[in-house]
C-alpha cells in the first residue's frame, strides 16, 4: 500500500480518535433510565386525571365538552342525574361512564382546555406502555384520582 493511500485510511480514523477524545472530558447527555429519571417541563402532557374537589367530591359533570372537543374522538362519556341520596359531584350530573382510548390520545391536551371544571387534566405519567390492546381504553375507575385523606 503507498504512503498516499495509507494517509487517506488514517486521516478519517485519526479525525474519529480526536472526535472521541475530545468529548470523553465532557458531562454525559444520556442517562441511565429507567434508575434515573430527567426533570420534566412544567407543561409537560402525558397521562390523563379525572381530578376531585377537596371535598372528595368529582369535579366531571359529564357535560362532554372535552369529548367534543377532543380531535382524535378518543373520549367517551355517559352522564345521569346526581340524587340526594347518591351525590358523585357537586352540580345536577356526573359521569357514569367515562372512557379514554388512549391507542388514539395524541395528547393535544384540548380535553383539558376544554372542561369547564378542570376535571380532566393531563399530568407527568409517561410510562404508558402495555401488551394487550384492551388494557388502553382507560375507564372512569382508572382514571379518576383516589380520594385524598384528609388532615
Ligand atoms: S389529549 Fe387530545 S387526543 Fe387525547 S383525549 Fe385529550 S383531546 Fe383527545
Ligand atoms: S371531564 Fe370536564 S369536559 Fe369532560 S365531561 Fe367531565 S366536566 Fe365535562
Amino acid at each position: 500500500m503507498s504512503f498516499e493511500v495509507m494517509k487517506d485510511v488514517a486521516k478519517p480514523i485519526l479525525t474519529g480518535f480526536g472526535i472521541t477524545a475530545k468529548r470523553l472530558g465532557r458531562k454525559k447527555v444520556t442517562i441511565q433510565y429507567p434508575l434515573e429519571r430527567r426533570e420534566q417541563y412544567t407543561r409537560t402532557r402525558w397521562r390523563h386525571v379525572l381530578t376531585r374537589y377537596d371535598s372528595g367530591l368529582e369535579r366531571c359533570i359529564g357535560c362532554s365538552l372535552c369529548a367534543g372537543a377532543c380531535p382524535a374522538r378518543c373520549i367517551y362519556v355517559e352522564a345521569d342525574e346526581n340524587t340526594d341520596e347518591q351525590r358523585f359531584s357537586p352540580g345536577e350530573r356526573y359521569a357514569t361512564r367515562y372512557e379514554i382510548n388512549m391507542l388514539r390520545c395524541i395528547f393535544c391536551g384540548y380535553c383539558q382546555d376544554a372542561c369547564p371544571t378542570g376535571a380532566i387534566v393531563l399530568r407527568k405519567d409517561f410510562e404508558l406502555a402495555n401488551y394487550e390492546r384492551e388494557d388502553f381504553l382507560y375507564t372512569k375507575e382508572m382514571l379518576l384520582e383516589p380520594i385524598r385523606e384528609m388532615a
